[in-house]
């Protein structure tokens, strides 16, 4: 017996009946040689963390443009968060970690620079519109790995492409980084708020502090025992009313008093324009494109491959490539 195969049998042994079991919705679009260590969801998780647009969420927004201090979120900071949330949640509830986690790590993969500022963007520049969420799974499917994609299962996929609010995953493990997405969001996000110093602590709500708990690390605590015990031994996540309220409603505070400040949305608007120029410069020269999307763009049009370029520079990169195509230099100093 392989270690693939007696992971995967004690697993069997403790896995609550609703986890997805590791031989489920294991499809690929190439079949593979199953590994004689990893289960297929431990592949994926591999293949994910292995692939060039993780390592580029390090240097992506998650919510605040620019900021300068070394302690802020990134799109790589949150996603980690999402994956430690899910993977407490998924093992409290004996669901598939490994799954679980594959989907956490994978979810944002397709997140623009700039935050959802630049998804905003892209979808009014984009042919078919934009939304990260199927971005992240057009990552994994098509543009990783050169154009071959990650040949990822069909759970992690799932799982991917409906993570957020309005996505109905086919899997528990799906539904748990889809909360845990949110519960990480909204609580790191006060925490950079008042790192940033747009928020302080006497400004946040009480009746809902009251609910959540007065701490960073106490309000994590209670949503992830209130998802646990309110989906434990049932066929589905799902928090209590009182909670899950009590957090969007912090989550909608947020909205009102933080992501529409002017010290953020002053940041927005330069980013705004600067996405704007990036695009209409690589759709007029699209053969200053890297190779592999000047071949998707030979496949699916222009517009589609600059959305994808666009799409997966990091706030950096973008930056760099503004300044190179818009900023005059010295002619001394080329
Ligand atoms: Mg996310």
């Amino acid at each position: 017996m392989t270690v693939r195969e007696s992971t995967m049998q004690w697993h069997s042994q403790i896995y609550s009946p609703y986890a997805c079991g590791d031989g489920q919705l294991t499809q690929r679009d190439r079949p593979l040689e199953p590994c004689p260590l990893r289960t297929d969801f431990q592949r994926d998780r591999d293949r994910i963390l292995h692939s060039k647009s993780f390592r580029r969420m390090k240097h992506k927004t998650q919510c605040f443009l620019a900021p300068e201090g070394d302690h802020f979120r990134t799109r790589l900071t949150h996603t980690l968060e999402v994956a430690q949330i899910a993977r407490t949640a998924a093992r409290a509830l004996r669901l598939n970690e490994d799954l679980t986690e594959a989907i956490a790590l994978g979810h944002d993969l397709g997140h623009t620079p700039f935050g959802h500022m630049g998804e905003r963007i892209l979808d009014q520049l984009c042919p078919e519109g934009f939304h990260h969420a199927e971005q992240s799974l057009r990552v994994v499917e098509r543009l990783e790995n050169d154009g071959q994609g990650l040949n990822l299962t069909l759970a992690v996929r799932d799982g991917i492409r409906e993570h957020t609010s309005k996505g109905r995953p086919r899997t528990l493990e799906g539904a748990i980084v889809s909360l845990s997405d949110r519960i990480a969001y909204v609580n790191h996000d006060i925490d950079d708020a008042m790192r940033a110093g747009v928020l302080r602590e006497e400004e946040l709500p009480r009746p809902l502090l009251d609910i959540l708990g007065h701490s960073h690390g106490a309000r994590i605590d209670t949503m992830i025992t209130d998802l646990y015990e309110n989906s434990r031994d049932r066929g589905e996540i799902r928090m209590s009313e009182r909670v899950y309220t009590a957090m969007m409603d912090l989550r909608a505070f947020l909205f009102a008093q933080v992501y529409t400040r002017h010290e953020v949305t002053v940041q927005e608007e330069k980013a705004d324009f600067l996405l704007r120029s990036l695009f209409s410069y690589y759709e007029a020269h699209p053969e200053e494109m890297p190779e592999e999307y000047r071949a998707c763009a030979a496949r699916e049009g222009v517009r589609r491959a600059v959305c994808d370029y666009v799409a997966g520079m990091t706030d950096n990169y973008a930056v760099r490539r503004f300044e190179e195509l818009f900023i005059p230099v010295h002619i001394g100093s080329v």
